[in-house]
């Protein structure tokens, strides 16, 4: 372990550097956390790039990164889920807790949250770390540090699932083979779904995606979206029950619309072009299931278990491994779009 905490901060756009910054020590209902593992997000590296994701803007020096895992170092007052030397997997928002929603369960669609590297919160990318008790997992032995900081996107795949309600024997489409439509993917095989199919523009991203266990794939090479459906119905086999889009495109949010059967779910994830067009007439005649899909809530113990029980192998996803003292080379490296998921270690090993 060290006693000083280096850590990855953003001051400003274009801006991130390493510095040293004093170990926060935790408060009533906290841990102090020895930061293991940190995968960058697509998001990660777009505040750095561009300073902005629509209205969440870095408004001062905020550390980056939210998908993580580390060991805990310190307890504070009235903690008593974990204990010193707990390996924990983070989940990274932490709501009001006291709005309807909240209390509802629904705490992704809190408007108060507290959400580690969304701007102007700050992340954890460093070696120290300090959390809200409650949001950390613990890890069994057989789950790594580095499968831990998967959870997160894990996380939005298996929600967008459940917003869509896939089950077994579904038919389902998934447009984008990125991290999240890769988490989307086999986070509906193993809710049952008989057969799925990923779309993406890249053919590298399809390959690896049925390395990962995609049973087909479609490559978008046509701006005809009824082609393209024709394309994922013989894929299929038949019409998909429901549909996710994560490749945050105009022409997916089309797809989904246009292929997803009578009466048959779509959930959005993807963030692009707001406000898109849509074929508004396909979806109201066909009465198509348009639903938002936000982050994730109550996920962290259904993933870490199927992880463990060895049902959901997210681990293949990683493609590049950097230690924290190389953040930059490993955000440049992110944002060259080279292979899938950049992963860092914070710990001085
Ligand atoms: P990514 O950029 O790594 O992956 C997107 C994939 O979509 C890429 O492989 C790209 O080639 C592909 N693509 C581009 N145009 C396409 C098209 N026309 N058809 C099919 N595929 C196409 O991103 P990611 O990290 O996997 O995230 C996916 C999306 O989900 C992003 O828009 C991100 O902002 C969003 N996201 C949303 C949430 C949420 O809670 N709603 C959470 C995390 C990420
Ligand atoms: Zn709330």
């Amino acid at each position: 372990m060290t006693d000083t905490n280096l850590s990855a901060v953003l001051y400003k756009t274009q801006d991130l550097r390493l510095v040293d910054r004093p170990i926060p020590e935790p408060g009533q209902g906290e841990v102090q956390i020895c930061m293991q593992k940190m995968g960058i997000c697509g998001s990660d590296v777009k505040f750095w790039q561009k300073g902005a994701i629509g209205h969440f803007v870095v408004t001062g020096p905020m550390l980056l990164g939210h998908e993580c895992s580390g060991v805990i170092s310190k307890l504070g007052e009235g903690v008593t889920n974990l204990k010193v030397g707990d390996r924990v997997a983070i989940e990274p928002g932490i709501p009001c807790r006291k709005c309807e929603w909240c209390k509802s369960g629904r705490y992704n669609i809190c408007p108060d949250v507290f959400f580690l590297a969304t701007a102007p919160d700050s992340g954890a990318l460093a070696r120290y770390h300090v959390h809200a008790a409650d949001f950390c997992f613990k890890l069994p032995d057989n789950v790594s540090f580095e499968e831990g900081a998967l959870v997160e996107p894990l996380s939005v795949g298996l929600h967008a699932c459940q917003r869509a309600g896939v089950s077994l024997g579904s038919k389902v489409l998934v447009c984008g083979a990125g991290p999240i439509g890769l988490s989307t993917m086999l986070s509906a095989k193993a809710m049952g779904a008989a057969v799925v199919c990923l779309t993406d523009i890249d053919e590298k991203r399809l390959e690896f995606a049925k390395e990962m266990g995609a049973d087909v794939t479609v490559k978008i090479e046509s701006k005809d979206v009824l082609e393209v459906v024709g394309k994922v119905k013989a894929a299929l086999g038949g019409m998909p029950d429901q549909s996710v889009e994560c490749s945050g495109a105009e022409f997916s949010v089309n797809l989904g619309i246009q292929a997803t059967k009578p009466g048959g779910a779509f959930a959005v994830v993807g963030h692009g072009p707001d406000p898109v067009a849509i074929p508004i007439t396909a979806a109201i005649a066909r009465e198509i299931e348009i639903r938002g899909s936000f982050r994730y809530m109550n996920t962290w113990p259904t993933a870490i278990a199927m992880i463990s029980s060895g049902k959901i192998n997210i681990k293949p996803m990683i493609s590049h491994r950097f230690k924290l003292e190389e953040t930059l080379q490993a955000f440049e490296t992110a944002k060259s779009g080279a292979g899938v998921k950049v992963m860092i270690s914070c710990n001085k090993e």
